[in-house]
C-alpha cells in the first residue's frame, strides 16, 4: 500500500456538509469556516514512541490519546473543537495497526464533532503530531494569567492514577490486576474535559490542563498571574481513584507514593482552574452541566510560591518535581 492509498483508506472520510470544514483532506490546504466573529484556538501536541508511549501499546488507545491530549488543550481554553490535522511518521505500513489507530482516533473525533482535515504522512520512527483548531468568543478564552489572590483553586476528576499505572508497568510498584487495569485506562485513554471547559467560560478566572503533574502545571498559572497558592494535600491525596477500589482495601499504597502520583504524576489531562469564592455556585453548576466532578483543593495567595499543607494546616516540607523532557 502506498502513501496515498494509506491516506485514502485510513484518514479520509466524506465531508460533513454542515460543519466548520469547507474543504477537508485531499487538496493542498484544508479550508475552515469558523463561526463569524469567533477567535480560532490552535494547539499542537506530539507523541513520540518510547517517550510518550510504549511501542506495544494498543493502537486504538494510542489513536484516542493522540487526539485526547490535543482536545484537552482546547478544553483548558474553553474552546469548542472544530477540526484537526495529523502529521504521522510510520516505520512501515502495518494495516492492523493503522486500522486500530484510526478507529480510536475517529471514535473520539466523532464524540466531539472534530473533523480530520489534513496532515502529512512519511516513513520514519513512529511519531504522531496533531494540531487542533477550536473556536471561542473574543475575550472569553480561559487563560493562565487571570488568577487573583483569594480565588479558590479547583481540579476536575481524578489525579495520579495514570502515574500509578506507569509505575506499575515499569515494574516499580506492584498492583493487583484489576487496579492496574483501571489505572491503565487513565494512562492510555484520558478523557479531555471539553464540556467542563466550555461551561467554565465566564466563571473561571484562569485555567490550564494538567499534563505534566498538578504542581508543576499550577506553577505556570501562578507565574503567569503573579500570585502564589496554598494546596491542601489531604484533599488532593483523596483524588487518586485507585485507593478507593475494593481490592486496594485503602491500604495498598503509602502516603508518600500517593502524594507523588497526585501532585506530580503527569498524564492526568484534568483541568486545574481558579475562580473567586463568589462563583462557587456557578462552578458547581458548570460541574453538573458537564457531568464532571470538580474538587476545591486550595486558595490563591498574594505571596508568590506554592505552600503545601496537611489536614492540620501544617506545612508539608517536600518538593514534588513535575515532568520535564530536558531535566
Ligand atoms: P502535499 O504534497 O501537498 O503536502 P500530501 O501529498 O502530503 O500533500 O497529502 C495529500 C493530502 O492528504 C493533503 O490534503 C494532506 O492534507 C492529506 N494528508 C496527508 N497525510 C494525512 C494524514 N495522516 N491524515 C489526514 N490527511 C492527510
Ligand atoms: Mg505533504
Amino acid at each position: 500500500m502506498g502513501e496515498f492509498d494509506l491516506i485514502a483508506r485510513y484518514f479520509t472520510r466524506p465531508a460533513r456538509p454542515d460543519g466548520a470544514v469547507a474543504l477537508g483532506v485531499g487538496d493542498d490546504c484544508a479550508l475552515l469556516a469558523p463561526t463569524p466573529g469567533m477567535q480560532l484556538a490552535i494547539s499542537s501536541d506530539m507523541l513520540v514512541e518510547g517517550r510518550h508511549f510504549f511501542a506495544d501499546v494498543d493502537p486504538d488507545a494510542l489513536g484516542h490519546k493522540a487526539l485526547a491530549v490535543n482536545l484537552s488543550d482546547l478544553a483548558a481554553c474553553g474552546a469548542r473543537p472544530l477540526a484537526f490535522t495529523l502529521a504521522l511518521s510510520l516505520p512501515r505500513v502495518d494495516e492492523a495497526w493503522l486500522e486500530g489507530f484510526s478507529r480510536g482516533m475517529w471514535a473520539l473525533a466523532d464524540a466531539h464533532g472534530c473533523e480530520l482535515v489534513g496532515g502529512d504522512t512519511t516513513q520514519g520512527p513512529l511519531n504522531i503530531c496533531i494540531t487542533v483548531f477550536g473556536e471561542v468568543p473574543p475575550g472569553q478564552a480561559l487563560l493562565r494569567s487571570g488568577a487573583r489572590p483569594g480565588d479558590d483553586i479547583y481540579v476536575s476528576g481524578n489525579l495520579g492514577d495514570a502515574r500509578l499505572a506507569l509505575e506499575a508497568l515499569l515494574g516499580h510498584t506492584p498492583l493487583p490486576a484489576d487496579v492496574l487495569a483501571r489505572a491503565r485506562q487513565r494512562l492510555e485513554r484520558p478523557t479531555p474535559r471539553v464540556a467542563l471547559g466550555l461551561a467554565l467560560r465566564g466563571v473561571a478566572s484562569s485555567a490550564m490542563d494538567v499534563s505534566d503533574g498538578l504542581l508543576g502545571d499550577l506553577s505556570h498559572i501562578l507565574k503567569a498571574s503573579g500570585v502564589g497558592a496554598r494546596i491542601d494535600t489531604h484533599i488532593t491525596s483523596k483524588l487518586i481513584a485507585a485507593s478507593a477500589y475494593p481490592s486496594s482495601a485503602g491500604a495498598l499504597f503509602d502516603a508518600e507514593l500517593i502524594r507523588q502520583c497526585t501532585l506530580a504524576g503527569g498524564d492526568d489531562y484534568e483541568l486545574a482552574f481558579t475562580a473567586p469564592p463568589t462563583q462557587r455556585d456557578a462552578v458547581a453548576a458548570a460541574s453538573q452541566a458537564s457531568s464532571t466532578p470538580v474538587t476545591r483543593i486550595g486558595t490563591v495567595l498574594v505571596t508568590p510560591g506554592l505552600q503545601l499543607v496537611d489536614a492540620q494546616g501544617q506545612p508539608v516540607d517536600k518538593r514534588y518535581a513535575s515532568f520535564d523532557h530536558f531535566r
